[in-house]
Protein backbone atom coordinates (compact mmCIF):
# COMPACT_ATOMS: atom_id res chain seq x y z
CA UNK A 1 0.00 0.00 0.00
CA UNK A 2 0.96 3.13 -0.71
CA UNK A 3 2.80 5.39 2.56
CA UNK A 4 2.22 9.02 3.85
CA UNK A 5 4.65 11.33 2.92
CA UNK A 6 5.52 15.11 2.40
CA UNK A 7 2.72 15.32 0.08
CA UNK A 8 -0.08 14.76 2.77
CA UNK A 9 1.15 17.14 5.06
CA UNK A 10 -1.99 19.32 6.50
CA UNK A 11 0.15 22.49 7.13
CA UNK A 12 0.94 22.73 3.20
CA UNK A 13 -0.27 25.71 1.40
CA UNK A 14 -0.03 26.66 -1.71
CA UNK A 15 0.60 29.95 -3.92
CA UNK A 16 -2.37 29.38 -5.60
CA UNK A 17 -4.95 30.87 -3.66
CA UNK A 18 -7.97 29.22 -4.80
CA UNK A 19 -6.52 25.63 -3.91
CA UNK A 20 -6.23 26.64 0.24
CA UNK A 21 -9.62 25.33 1.52
CA UNK A 22 -10.88 23.78 -1.90
CA UNK A 23 -13.32 21.29 -1.20
CA UNK A 24 -11.90 18.77 -4.03
CA UNK A 25 -8.53 20.17 -5.30
CA UNK A 26 -6.27 21.54 -2.52
CA UNK A 27 -2.20 21.05 -2.91
CA UNK A 28 -2.74 17.53 -1.43
CA UNK A 29 -4.76 15.74 -3.63
CA UNK A 30 -3.22 16.93 -7.69
CA UNK A 31 -5.22 14.47 -9.77
CA UNK A 32 -4.31 13.79 -13.32
CA UNK A 33 -6.53 14.36 -15.86
CA UNK A 34 -7.02 15.79 -19.92
CA UNK A 35 -8.22 19.11 -20.73
CA UNK A 36 -8.54 21.52 -23.47
CA UNK A 37 -8.02 25.17 -23.25
CA UNK A 38 -10.04 27.24 -25.59
CA UNK A 39 -10.10 25.90 -29.03
CA UNK A 40 -6.38 23.80 -28.53
CA UNK A 41 -5.46 20.15 -28.25
CA UNK A 42 -6.18 17.78 -25.45
CA UNK A 43 -3.07 17.47 -23.01
CA UNK A 44 -2.44 16.03 -19.86
CA UNK A 45 -3.08 18.41 -16.80
CA UNK A 46 -2.78 18.53 -13.13
CA UNK A 47 -5.88 20.35 -10.99
CA UNK A 48 -4.95 22.15 -8.39
CA UNK A 49 -7.58 24.62 -6.99
CA UNK A 50 -9.68 26.19 -9.59
CA UNK A 51 -6.31 25.91 -11.92
CA UNK A 52 -5.15 23.33 -13.93
CA UNK A 53 -1.18 22.84 -15.03
CA UNK A 54 -0.40 22.24 -18.38
CA UNK A 55 2.31 19.44 -17.82
CA UNK A 56 3.74 19.26 -21.32
CA UNK A 57 4.09 23.31 -21.30
CA UNK A 58 6.15 22.45 -17.85
CA UNK A 59 8.00 19.43 -18.98
CA UNK A 60 8.70 22.27 -22.04
CA UNK A 61 10.39 24.47 -19.22
CA UNK A 62 12.36 22.22 -17.52
CA UNK A 63 10.61 21.91 -14.51
CA UNK A 64 11.31 17.50 -14.11
CA UNK A 65 14.18 15.29 -13.69
CA UNK A 66 14.96 11.71 -13.56
CA UNK A 67 11.38 10.01 -12.56
CA UNK A 68 9.47 12.82 -12.34
CA UNK A 69 10.36 13.64 -15.78
CA UNK A 70 9.54 10.12 -16.84
CA UNK A 71 5.73 10.42 -15.38
CA UNK A 72 5.31 14.24 -16.38
CA UNK A 73 6.14 13.46 -20.26
CA UNK A 74 3.71 10.29 -20.02
CA UNK A 75 1.28 12.48 -18.65
CA UNK A 76 2.06 14.94 -21.59
CA UNK A 77 -0.54 13.77 -24.02
CA UNK A 78 -4.13 13.48 -25.39
CA UNK A 79 -4.86 10.47 -23.05
CA UNK A 80 -2.74 9.02 -19.96
CA UNK A 81 -2.42 5.45 -20.78
CA UNK A 82 0.97 6.03 -21.16
CA UNK A 83 1.30 7.37 -17.23
CA UNK A 84 -1.07 4.52 -16.20
CA UNK A 85 0.91 1.84 -17.24
CA UNK A 86 3.86 3.24 -15.20
CA UNK A 87 4.87 1.96 -12.32
CA UNK A 88 3.75 3.96 -8.67
CA UNK A 89 7.77 4.89 -8.47
CA UNK A 90 7.70 7.93 -11.15
CA UNK A 91 4.06 8.57 -10.62
CA UNK A 92 5.18 9.49 -7.14
CA UNK A 93 7.95 11.28 -7.73
CA UNK A 94 5.61 13.69 -10.24
CA UNK A 95 3.42 13.84 -7.20
CA UNK A 96 6.28 15.02 -5.10
CA UNK A 97 7.43 17.39 -7.54
CA UNK A 98 4.58 19.11 -8.45
CA UNK A 99 3.72 19.34 -4.28
CA UNK A 100 6.65 20.84 -4.29
CA UNK A 101 6.54 23.73 -7.09
CA UNK A 102 2.85 24.51 -5.95
CA UNK A 103 3.97 25.02 -2.40
CA UNK A 104 3.94 28.32 -0.69
CA UNK A 105 7.09 30.39 -1.34
CA UNK A 106 8.44 27.70 -3.69
CA UNK A 107 11.12 29.37 -5.69
CA UNK A 108 9.91 28.11 -9.50
CA UNK A 109 6.78 30.02 -9.23
CA UNK A 110 7.21 32.48 -11.93
CA UNK A 111 7.75 29.70 -14.03
CA UNK A 112 4.50 27.58 -13.24
CA UNK A 113 2.26 29.89 -13.11
CA UNK A 114 1.81 31.36 -16.34
CA UNK A 115 1.44 27.71 -17.36
CA UNK A 116 -2.07 27.33 -15.80
CA UNK A 117 -5.35 28.00 -17.06
CA UNK A 118 -8.37 28.50 -15.12
CA UNK A 119 -10.45 24.86 -15.16
CA UNK A 120 -13.64 26.94 -15.64
CA UNK A 121 -12.48 28.63 -19.48
CA UNK A 122 -11.25 24.48 -20.44
CA UNK A 123 -12.85 21.19 -21.56
CA UNK A 124 -12.00 18.42 -19.49
CA UNK A 125 -11.99 14.85 -21.43
CA UNK A 126 -12.02 11.30 -20.44
CA UNK A 127 -8.18 10.80 -19.07
CA UNK A 128 -7.74 7.41 -20.91
CA UNK A 129 -8.59 5.75 -24.07
CA UNK A 130 -10.41 2.89 -22.50
CA UNK A 131 -9.70 -0.84 -23.96
CA UNK A 132 -11.90 -2.59 -21.54
CA UNK A 133 -14.71 -1.78 -18.88
CA UNK A 134 -16.25 -4.01 -16.28
CA UNK A 135 -19.13 -3.31 -14.23
CA UNK A 136 -18.95 -5.23 -10.53
CA UNK A 137 -21.46 -5.20 -8.03
CA UNK A 138 -19.64 -4.86 -4.81
CA UNK A 139 -21.73 -2.60 -3.07
CA UNK A 140 -23.60 -5.31 -0.64
CA UNK A 141 -26.62 -3.15 0.40
CA UNK A 142 -27.58 -2.04 -2.82
CA UNK A 143 -27.66 -6.21 -4.07
CA UNK A 144 -30.08 -6.49 -0.84
CA UNK A 145 -32.29 -3.33 -1.83
CA UNK A 146 -32.27 -4.47 -5.39
CA UNK A 147 -32.70 -8.55 -4.50
CA UNK A 148 -35.43 -8.03 -2.35
CA UNK A 149 -37.83 -5.92 -4.62
CA UNK A 150 -37.72 -9.06 -6.57
CA UNK A 151 -37.06 -12.19 -4.13
CA UNK A 152 -38.53 -10.54 -0.74
CA UNK A 153 -37.07 -13.69 1.50
CA UNK A 154 -34.04 -14.29 -0.44
CA UNK A 155 -32.09 -11.29 -1.38
CA UNK A 156 -28.85 -11.90 -2.15
CA UNK A 157 -28.41 -15.42 -4.71
CA UNK A 158 -26.23 -17.68 -3.22
CA UNK A 159 -22.66 -17.05 -4.77
CA UNK A 160 -22.45 -13.11 -3.37
CA UNK A 161 -20.63 -13.92 -0.44
CA UNK A 162 -17.70 -16.10 -2.45
CA UNK A 163 -17.61 -14.31 -5.85
CA UNK A 164 -17.11 -10.50 -6.74
CA UNK A 165 -20.40 -10.08 -9.65
CA UNK A 166 -19.56 -8.59 -12.51
CA UNK A 167 -19.96 -8.41 -16.16
CA UNK A 168 -17.99 -6.98 -18.96
CA UNK A 169 -19.53 -3.13 -19.72
CA UNK A 170 -19.10 -1.04 -22.84
CA UNK A 171 -16.44 1.19 -23.30
CA UNK A 172 -17.08 3.47 -26.05
CA UNK A 173 -19.83 4.46 -24.63
CA UNK A 174 -18.18 5.98 -21.48
CA UNK A 175 -18.21 9.86 -21.29
CA UNK A 176 -16.86 12.54 -19.11
CA UNK A 177 -18.82 14.84 -16.87
CA UNK A 178 -20.71 17.57 -19.11
CA UNK A 179 -21.80 15.75 -21.83
CA UNK A 180 -25.53 15.07 -22.09
CA UNK A 181 -27.14 11.98 -22.12
CA UNK A 182 -29.53 11.02 -24.57
CA UNK A 183 -32.62 9.00 -23.23
CA UNK A 184 -32.14 5.56 -25.56
CA UNK A 185 -35.02 3.32 -27.29
CA UNK A 186 -35.53 -0.22 -26.62
CA UNK A 187 -37.37 -3.32 -25.97
CA UNK A 188 -39.19 -3.16 -23.11
CA UNK A 189 -42.16 -4.85 -21.54
CA UNK A 190 -44.02 -4.00 -18.55
CA UNK A 191 -45.10 -6.99 -16.33
CA UNK A 192 -48.68 -6.48 -17.00
CA UNK A 193 -47.87 -6.26 -20.92
CA UNK A 194 -47.86 -9.51 -23.15
CA UNK A 195 -45.74 -8.35 -25.53
CA UNK A 196 -43.05 -5.92 -25.56
CA UNK A 197 -42.77 -2.55 -27.78
CA UNK A 198 -40.06 -0.60 -28.70
CA UNK A 199 -39.87 2.98 -27.93
CA UNK A 200 -37.95 5.63 -25.64
CA UNK A 201 -37.12 4.15 -21.93
CA UNK A 202 -39.71 4.60 -19.49
CA UNK A 203 -37.82 3.87 -16.61
CA UNK A 204 -34.22 5.73 -16.25
CA UNK A 205 -31.79 5.64 -13.43
CA UNK A 206 -28.72 6.43 -12.52
CA UNK A 207 -26.60 4.55 -10.39
CA UNK A 208 -23.91 5.61 -7.23
CA UNK A 209 -20.66 4.28 -8.42
CA UNK A 210 -16.90 4.70 -8.18
CA UNK A 211 -14.79 3.81 -10.76
CA UNK A 212 -11.43 2.41 -10.43
CA UNK A 213 -8.57 3.31 -13.48
CA UNK A 214 -6.05 0.14 -14.16
CA UNK A 215 -2.71 1.26 -14.31
CA UNK A 216 -0.03 -1.58 -15.02
CA UNK A 217 -1.74 -4.23 -16.71
CA UNK A 218 -0.68 -7.86 -16.69
CA UNK A 219 0.22 -10.84 -19.42
CA UNK A 220 -3.17 -12.87 -21.26
CA UNK A 221 -2.62 -16.19 -18.56
CA UNK A 222 -0.96 -14.47 -15.71
CA UNK A 223 -3.09 -14.23 -12.75
CA UNK A 224 -2.57 -10.60 -9.85
CA UNK A 225 -2.27 -12.12 -6.70
CA UNK A 226 -4.23 -10.62 -4.31
CA UNK A 227 -1.33 -8.71 -2.48
CA UNK A 228 0.42 -7.41 -5.80
CA UNK A 229 -3.30 -6.41 -7.30
CA UNK A 230 -2.98 -2.78 -5.68
CA UNK A 231 -0.36 -2.35 -7.60
CA UNK A 232 -2.50 -2.37 -10.32
CA UNK A 233 -4.71 0.34 -9.58
CA UNK A 234 -3.90 4.21 -10.78
CA UNK A 235 -6.53 5.62 -9.00
CA UNK A 236 -10.26 6.51 -8.75
CA UNK A 237 -12.80 8.35 -10.23
CA UNK A 238 -16.93 9.21 -9.80
CA UNK A 239 -19.14 6.88 -12.05
CA UNK A 240 -22.54 6.88 -13.02
CA UNK A 241 -23.89 3.49 -14.90
CA UNK A 242 -27.17 4.87 -16.06
CA UNK A 243 -29.44 2.63 -16.42
CA UNK A 244 -33.20 1.80 -18.10
CA UNK A 245 -34.58 -1.00 -15.57
CA UNK A 246 -37.49 -1.41 -18.11
CA UNK A 247 -35.43 -2.29 -20.76
CA UNK A 248 -33.00 -3.99 -17.98
CA UNK A 249 -36.23 -6.11 -16.60
CA UNK A 250 -36.72 -7.43 -19.95
CA UNK A 251 -33.56 -8.36 -21.44
CA UNK A 252 -31.49 -9.02 -18.19
CA UNK A 253 -32.56 -13.15 -18.39
CA UNK A 254 -29.85 -15.52 -18.82
CA UNK A 255 -26.65 -13.49 -20.41
CA UNK A 256 -26.90 -9.94 -17.64
CA UNK A 257 -27.12 -6.27 -18.56
CA UNK A 258 -26.52 -5.74 -21.89
CA UNK A 259 -28.70 -2.47 -24.05
CA UNK A 260 -30.06 -1.55 -20.50
CA UNK A 261 -26.53 0.21 -19.18
CA UNK A 262 -24.67 -0.07 -22.75
CA UNK A 263 -26.33 3.88 -24.13
CA UNK A 264 -23.96 5.87 -21.90
CA UNK A 265 -21.45 5.71 -18.93
CA UNK A 266 -20.37 8.72 -17.30
CA UNK A 267 -17.10 9.49 -15.32
CA UNK A 268 -15.90 12.13 -13.31
CA UNK A 269 -12.57 13.58 -15.34
CA UNK A 270 -9.53 13.43 -12.50
CA UNK A 271 -8.06 10.80 -11.71
CA UNK A 272 -7.87 11.07 -7.99
CA UNK A 273 -4.47 8.33 -7.49
CA UNK A 274 -3.81 5.66 -5.11
CA UNK A 275 -1.17 8.41 -3.67
CA UNK A 276 -3.37 11.03 -2.94
CA UNK A 277 -5.95 8.08 -1.29
CA UNK A 278 -3.88 6.85 1.35
CA UNK A 279 -4.74 8.63 3.92
CA UNK A 280 -8.07 7.39 4.04
CA UNK A 281 -7.18 3.88 3.71
CA UNK A 282 -9.44 1.98 6.34
CA UNK A 283 -9.54 -1.49 7.82
CA UNK A 284 -12.02 -3.60 5.50
CA UNK A 285 -15.05 -4.14 7.90
CA UNK A 286 -15.26 -7.55 9.42
CA UNK A 287 -17.73 -9.44 7.82
CA UNK A 288 -20.98 -10.42 9.51
CA UNK A 289 -20.83 -13.19 11.79
CA UNK A 290 -21.98 -16.03 9.43
CA UNK A 291 -20.73 -14.74 6.32
CA UNK A 292 -18.23 -17.11 4.39
CA UNK A 293 -14.20 -16.03 4.79
CA UNK A 294 -12.99 -14.95 1.05
CA UNK A 295 -11.18 -17.85 -0.44
CA UNK A 296 -7.80 -17.62 -0.75
CA UNK A 297 -6.53 -16.40 -3.61
CA UNK A 298 -9.30 -13.28 -2.46
CA UNK A 299 -7.80 -13.20 1.01
CA UNK A 300 -4.49 -10.89 2.13
CA UNK A 301 -3.58 -9.42 5.41
CA UNK A 302 -2.16 -6.23 4.29
CA UNK A 303 -5.33 -5.67 2.19
CA UNK A 304 -7.87 -6.61 4.62
CA UNK A 305 -5.71 -4.26 6.70
CA UNK A 306 -6.64 -1.27 4.45
CA UNK A 307 -8.19 -2.17 1.58
CA UNK A 308 -10.87 -0.20 2.33
CA UNK A 309 -11.50 3.47 1.57
CA UNK A 310 -13.02 5.97 3.19
CA UNK A 311 -14.81 8.21 0.40
CA UNK A 312 -18.37 10.02 1.46
CA UNK A 313 -20.68 10.10 -1.53
CA UNK A 314 -23.52 11.79 -2.37
CA UNK A 315 -26.31 12.20 -5.10
CA UNK A 316 -28.03 15.59 -6.36
CA UNK A 317 -30.77 15.98 -8.41
CA UNK A 318 -31.48 19.45 -10.43
CA UNK A 319 -34.69 19.39 -12.19
CA UNK A 320 -34.84 21.37 -15.59
CA UNK A 321 -34.62 24.92 -14.63
CA UNK A 322 -34.09 23.80 -11.11
CA UNK A 323 -31.12 24.37 -8.25
CA UNK A 324 -29.86 20.85 -7.30
CA UNK A 325 -31.38 18.55 -4.70
CA UNK A 326 -30.09 16.39 -2.54
CA UNK A 327 -31.57 12.73 -2.67
CA UNK A 328 -29.08 10.91 -0.77
CA UNK A 329 -25.74 9.90 0.40
CA UNK A 330 -23.28 6.74 0.88
CA UNK A 331 -19.78 5.49 1.64
CA UNK A 332 -17.37 3.66 -0.35
CA UNK A 333 -16.75 1.74 2.99
CA UNK A 334 -20.23 -0.02 2.38
CA UNK A 335 -18.36 -2.41 -0.83
CA UNK A 336 -18.45 -6.08 0.18
CA UNK A 337 -15.40 -6.21 -1.78
CA UNK A 338 -11.93 -4.37 -1.94
CA UNK A 339 -10.50 -2.57 -5.09
CA UNK A 340 -7.66 -5.27 -4.57
CA UNK A 341 -9.92 -8.07 -4.93
CA UNK A 342 -11.88 -7.24 -7.73
CA UNK A 343 -8.80 -7.05 -9.48
CA UNK A 344 -7.04 -10.11 -8.07
CA UNK A 345 -10.65 -11.80 -9.12
CA UNK A 346 -10.97 -9.95 -12.60
CA UNK A 347 -7.40 -11.45 -13.36
CA UNK A 348 -7.55 -15.16 -11.42
CA UNK A 349 -8.78 -16.93 -14.72
CA UNK A 350 -5.86 -15.19 -16.38
CA UNK A 351 -7.55 -12.41 -17.96
CA UNK A 352 -5.26 -9.90 -19.48
CA UNK A 353 -5.52 -6.15 -17.64
CA UNK A 354 -4.25 -3.08 -19.57
CA UNK A 355 -3.34 0.16 -18.51
CA UNK A 356 -6.66 2.64 -18.73
CA UNK A 357 -9.19 -0.14 -18.45
CA UNK A 358 -12.06 0.69 -16.30
CA UNK A 359 -14.35 -0.50 -13.37
CA UNK A 360 -17.18 0.09 -12.00
CA UNK A 361 -17.76 -0.67 -8.10
CA UNK A 362 -21.48 -1.42 -8.39
CA UNK A 363 -23.78 0.73 -7.10
CA UNK A 364 -22.77 1.68 -3.72
CA UNK A 365 -25.85 2.46 -1.48
CA UNK A 366 -25.56 2.90 2.60
CA UNK A 367 -28.59 1.41 5.14
CA UNK A 368 -32.06 3.07 4.89
CA UNK A 369 -33.79 5.14 2.43
CA UNK A 370 -31.07 8.20 3.00
CA UNK A 371 -28.61 5.40 1.84
CA UNK A 372 -30.09 4.63 -1.33
CA UNK A 373 -27.27 5.25 -4.45
CA UNK A 374 -29.96 4.76 -7.08
CA UNK A 375 -33.85 5.77 -7.89
CA UNK A 376 -35.03 1.83 -8.07
CA UNK A 377 -34.09 1.72 -4.31
CA UNK A 378 -35.31 5.11 -3.37
CA UNK A 379 -38.58 4.58 -5.25
CA UNK A 380 -38.95 1.04 -4.39
CA UNK A 381 -39.06 0.75 -8.44
CA UNK A 382 -41.58 3.36 -8.90
CA UNK A 383 -44.39 2.33 -6.45
CA UNK A 384 -43.31 4.74 -3.98
CA UNK A 385 -42.78 8.20 -5.63
CA UNK A 386 -40.05 10.40 -4.34
CA UNK A 387 -41.04 14.13 -3.21
CA UNK A 388 -38.20 16.20 -3.95
CA UNK A 389 -37.45 19.00 -1.36
CA UNK A 390 -38.67 21.55 -4.18
CA UNK A 391 -42.12 19.75 -4.39
CA UNK A 392 -41.52 18.10 -7.77
CA UNK A 393 -42.24 14.44 -7.62
CA UNK A 394 -39.96 11.73 -9.11
CA UNK A 395 -40.73 7.87 -9.62
CA UNK A 396 -37.71 7.73 -12.29
CA UNK A 397 -35.59 10.08 -13.84
CA UNK A 398 -37.60 13.14 -16.44
CA UNK A 399 -36.10 14.76 -19.64
CA UNK A 400 -34.08 17.56 -18.96
CA UNK A 401 -33.25 16.10 -15.33
CA UNK A 402 -29.25 16.82 -14.38
CA UNK A 403 -27.47 14.35 -12.32
CA UNK A 404 -24.63 15.37 -9.37
CA UNK A 405 -22.41 13.27 -7.88
CA UNK A 406 -19.89 14.15 -5.25
CA UNK A 407 -17.40 12.66 -3.72
CA UNK A 408 -14.93 14.11 -0.98
CA UNK A 409 -12.61 12.08 1.47
CA UNK A 410 -11.93 13.36 4.75
CA UNK A 411 -9.93 12.54 7.83
CA UNK A 412 -8.74 13.97 11.61
CA UNK A 413 -5.49 15.37 10.49
CA UNK A 414 -5.66 15.24 6.85
CA UNK A 415 -7.18 18.05 4.34
CA UNK A 416 -9.86 17.08 2.69
CA UNK A 417 -9.45 15.85 -1.12
CA UNK A 418 -12.62 15.76 -3.65
CA UNK A 419 -13.28 14.42 -6.78
CA UNK A 420 -15.14 17.22 -8.63
CA UNK A 421 -18.22 16.59 -10.60
CA UNK A 422 -19.71 13.93 -12.01
CA UNK A 423 -22.93 15.28 -13.49
CA UNK A 424 -24.88 15.02 -16.83
CA UNK A 425 -28.40 16.26 -18.46
CA UNK A 426 -30.49 14.03 -19.70
CA UNK A 427 -31.89 14.94 -23.19
CA UNK A 428 -35.30 13.59 -24.54
CA UNK A 429 -35.48 10.37 -26.66
CA UNK A 430 -34.67 11.09 -30.36
CA UNK A 431 -38.03 10.10 -31.46
CA UNK A 432 -39.86 11.04 -28.93
MN1 LIG B 1 -23.89 -0.69 -12.16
Amino acid sequence: MTSLDRSHDPALKSWVASANGHDDFPIQNLPFGVFSPAGEAPRGGVAIGDSILDLNAAVGVGLFTGDALIAARAASGPVLNPLMALASGPRRALRLRLSELFEDNAPERAKVEPLLHAASACVLHLPAAIGDYTDFYAGIQHAMNAGSLFRPDNPLLPNYKYVPIGYHGRASSVRPSGEPVRRPSGQRKLATETVPTFGPARNLDYELELGVWVGPGNALGQPIPIAEAGRHIVGMCLLNDWSARDIQAWEYQPLGPFLAKNFTTTVSPWIVTAEALAPFRLAQAARPEGDPAPLSYLTDAADQAEGAVDIALEVLLAPKGGAPERLSGSNATDLYWTLAQLVAHHASGGCNLNPGDLFGTGTISGKGRDGCGSLLELTRGGAEPLTLPSGQTRKFLEDGDEVIFRGVCRRDGFVQIGFGECRAVLLPALDA
